[in-house]
C-alpha cells in the first residue's frame, strides 16, 4: 500500500481533500487510489439529505453532525449541487454554519458541484464518498439541494434518504415529485415549530395512504435547537444498511418496509413481472474495482433482497459505453464471502429481477497448461464440476427442470468478448475447459496434475453455478478468466514471488476494466442465440401440480412459461 493510501486510511485530511480533488477532476492516479481502497469500503453509514430549498436542510446536517460528535462519531458531509458548476468553495449559500466543525479533524466538510454532466457528479460523488468509506468515517452525509433527477441519482447512493420539508411548502407537498416521495427512507418535518407542521404531516400520510403501502417514519425537528435530532439519528439507524441487512433483514419485524425504504428496490412483483422496467441490460459480476472504471457513471446503488437469499452486495447501476449496466461484487465489497458461501442463486436471481439479459463474469484462475500464461485471458467454451454440494439449481419443490448445458458459454457473448480483449489488446484465448473446484484452500499437486491429465485449461472456485443458473434463469452468460498464475503443478510454482502475483492481479484488473468497456460497447442489441429460451423444453412438471408457494417463489423466472 503506497504512503497516499495509508495516509487516507489513517484519515490524514489533507491526503483525503487532495484525493477528493482527484477524483472530481477524474485523475488516474486518484481514480487508481481508489481501487487500492476498495477492500476498505463498506463500513460507513451513508445518509442522504435532500429536500427543496429553504427547508434547512445544511442546518439539520449540521445539528446531526453535532449530535454524532457528541457520541465519538466521524463523519463526512459532501454538500453537492447539481445546479452550481462553480468549483470549490462556498456553495451551498451558507457554508458559514459548518465552521464550529471546521476545526474538528473528525468532520470532512466538501462542497461538490458540476464540472461537467450531471453523471459525472453522480460518480465523483460516489467515489469521493467510497473515499471517505475507507478512510474510516462512520457517517457520510451526502446533502443535495432541489428535487430534480440529478439529486435523485446522487441520493441513491445513500443506504438512508431523509428527505426534509418545512410548514409553509402547503400545496408544495402534493407537487413534489414522486420520485423524492418514493426514495425517502425518512420524512423530516423541519421548522416544525412554524404554523403548519401537522398539516405537512396530514398531508404525508394522506399521500403514503395512496401510495404502496410502505409508510416511512415522519420526524419533526427544529433543528436551530437540536429538536428531534436525536429521534432522526434514531430513525436513520432503523433503516437497513448494506451490512444490517445481510442476514438481519430477514429477521426484521419490519422487513417490508426496511427494505423496500433501504434499497428502493425489492425483487419485482411476480404477479407484475411483464411489466418490470428493465433497470440494466448487462450485468457483470467481479471485484469492486470496476465501480471506477473509466467511463462507467455509477447513476444508483441497490439493494436487493431475492426469494432466495441476499445477493453478495448491493448491485451498482449507471451506464458504460451508452448502455445499461449493473455491477455486482461477487465477494462483496470488502472480500467477505468466500466460493462456499456465495448465494449464486440471490446473486442471478437479482440480475434477472433488473431485467438482465446478459452477464459477463470476470474469474481469476490458475493456469493448468503451460500455454496460459500469467495475464492471459482465456475465454473458455466449458466447464469441469469438483464443487461439493453446492446449490446449483433453482428448481425443485415440486417442480422439476432440466436444462441443456452441453454447450454451458453463450457462443454470442464468448465471440464479442473475444473481440474485445483483442480491442483492449489483451492476449486472450477462446475456447477451453474451467474447472471449477469446491476451495477455498487451493489445490494439491496429485489433484493439479490428474487436471491437466483430464485436459483442463484453467481452475477457478465461482463460475459453473453462475454459468449454471443464468441459464435456468435465460441469462446468456460468459466466463473472462484472468490468469492470476500458474497452479501448484507448475516447476516454478513455488518461487512465485507475492509482487509477482500482485503485479499480475493489477494488470489483470486494468485489462478487465478494457476488456468489459469494449464488450459492452460492442454487444449487439439483438440475442441471435438460444440462451433466451433455456427453458422452453425444461420444465417436466405437469404445471397444474405445481405448489402455489414454488411458482410464486421462481416468479419471474417462470412465468412466461406459465401464462
Ligand atoms: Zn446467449
Amino acid at each position: 500500500m503506497n504512503d497516499w493510501s495509508r495516509r487516507i486510511r489513517e484519515g490524514d485530511a489533507r491526503a483525503l481533500a487532495r484525493a477528493a480533488t482527484g477524483i472530481e477532476n477524474g485523475d488516474p492516479e486518484a481514480l487508481a487510489l481508489l481501487g487500492e481502497l476498495a477492500p476498505f469500503t463498506c463500513h460507513a453509514r451513508i445518509v442522504g439529505i435532500t429536500g427543496a430549498p429553504g427547508a434547512g436542510k445544511s442546518t439539520l446536517v449540521d445539528a446531526l453532525a453535532s449530535a454524532l460528535r457528541r457520541e465519538g462519531k466521524t463523519l463526512a458531509i459532501l454538500a453537492v449541487d447539481p445546479t452550481s458548476s462553480l468549483t470549490g468553495g462556498a456553495i451551498l449559500g451558507d457554508r458559514i454554519r459548518m465552521q464550529r466543525h471546521y476545526a474538528d479533524a473528525a468532520v470532512f466538510i466538501r462542497s461538490m458541484a458540476t464540472r461537467g454532466s450531471l453523471g459525472g457528479l453522480a460518480r465523483a460523488t460516489a467515489g469521493v464518498v467510497a473515499l471517505m468509506d475507507a478512510a474510516g468515517k462512520d457517517y457520510v452525509i451526502i446533502e443535495t439541494v432541489g428535487v430534480g433527477q440529478a439529486e435523485i441519482a446522487i441520493a441513491g447512493l445513500a443506504q438512508v434518504t431523509v428527505v426534509v420539508l418545512v410548514p409553509g411548502m402547503g400545496d408544495d407537498v402534493q407537487a413534489l415529485k414522486a420520485g423524492i416521495l418514493e426514495i425517502a427512507d425518512v420524512f423530516a418535518i423541519n421548522k416544525s415549530d412554524q404554523p403548519g407542521a401537522d398539516r405537512v404531516e396530514r398531508e404525508l400520510q394522506a399521500m403514503m395512504g395512496l401510495g404502496d403501502g410502505r409508510k416511512p417514519p415522519i420526524v419533526k425537528t427544529v433543528a436551530t435547537d437540536g429538536k428531534g435530532i436525536g429521534e432522526l439519528l434514531d430513525c436513520v439507524r432503523a433503516v437497513p444498511g448494506r451490512r444490517q441487512a445481510k442476514g438481519a433483514a430477514a429477521g426484521s419485524p419490519d422487513q417490508a418496509t426496511g427494505l423496500a425504504a433501504a434499497g428502493r428496490e425489492t425483487h419485482p412483483t411476480h404477479s407484475h413481472s411483464g411489466e418490470r422496467k428493465v433497470k440494466a441490460e448487462i450485468g457483470i459480476i467481479g471485484g469492486s474495482g470496476l465501480y471506477t472504471m473509466p467511463g462507467f457513471e455509477a447513476a444508483e446503488e441497490v439493494l436487493m433482497q431475492t426469494p432466495f437469499g441476499d445477493p453478495s452486495d448491493n448491485f451498482v447501476l449507471g451506464t458504460l459505453a451508452g448502455r445499461q449496466v449493473a455491477f455486482l461484487s461477487r465477494h462483496g465489497r470488502g472480500h467477505r464471502i468466500s466460493p462456499s458461501e456465495l448465494n449464486f442463486r440471490a446473486n442471478i436471481y437479482g440480475m434477472k429481477s433488473l431485467g438482465v439479459e446478459r452477464i459477463i463474469s470476470l474469474s481469476a484462475v490458475g493456469s493448468l497448461k503451460e500455454e496460459h500464461r500469467p495475464q492471459d485471458f482465456v475465454i473458455p467454451d466449458q466447464f469441469f464440476d469438483r464443487t461439493r454440494g453446492r446449490v446449483s439449481t433453482f428448481f425443485g419443490e415440486g417442480l422439476v427442470a432440466h436444462i441443456s448445458f452441453a454447450d454451458p458459454i453463450c457462443p454470442q457473448m464468448a465471440g464479442v468478448v473475444a473481440g474485445a480483449c483483442a480491442t483492449a489488446g489483451v492476449n486472450a484465448k477462446k475456447g477451453g475447459t474451467y474447472l471449477c473446484m469446491e476451495g477455498p484452500a487451493f489445490s494439491t499437486k496429485a489433484e493439479s496434475n490428474v487436471y491437466r491429465s483430464w485436459g483442463m485449461d484453467v481452475i477457478g472456485m465461482t463460475n459453473l453455478q453462475e454459468a449454471k443458473l443464468a441459464r435456468e434463469a435465460e441469462i446468456c452468460y460468459v466466463t473472462v478468466a484472468m490468469v492470476t498464475d500458474y497452479d501448484c503443478w507448475h516447476p516454478q510454482h513455488d518461487a512465485v514471488t507475492v509482487a509477482d502475483i500482485i503485479a499480475n492481479l493489477v494488470q489483470n484488473a486494468a485489462h478487465a476494466c478494457a476488456v468489459v468497456a469494449a464488450a459492452v460497447a460492442a454487444m449487439p442489441a439483438e440475442r441471435t442465440c438460444q440462451c433466451g429460451a433455456a427453458l422452453s423444453h425444461a420444465i417436466l412438471t405437469d404445471r397444474a401440480t405445481v405448489p402455489q408457494t414454488t411458482r410464486q417463489k421462481l416468479g419471474i423466472l417462470i412465468d412466461k412459461y406459465f401464462v
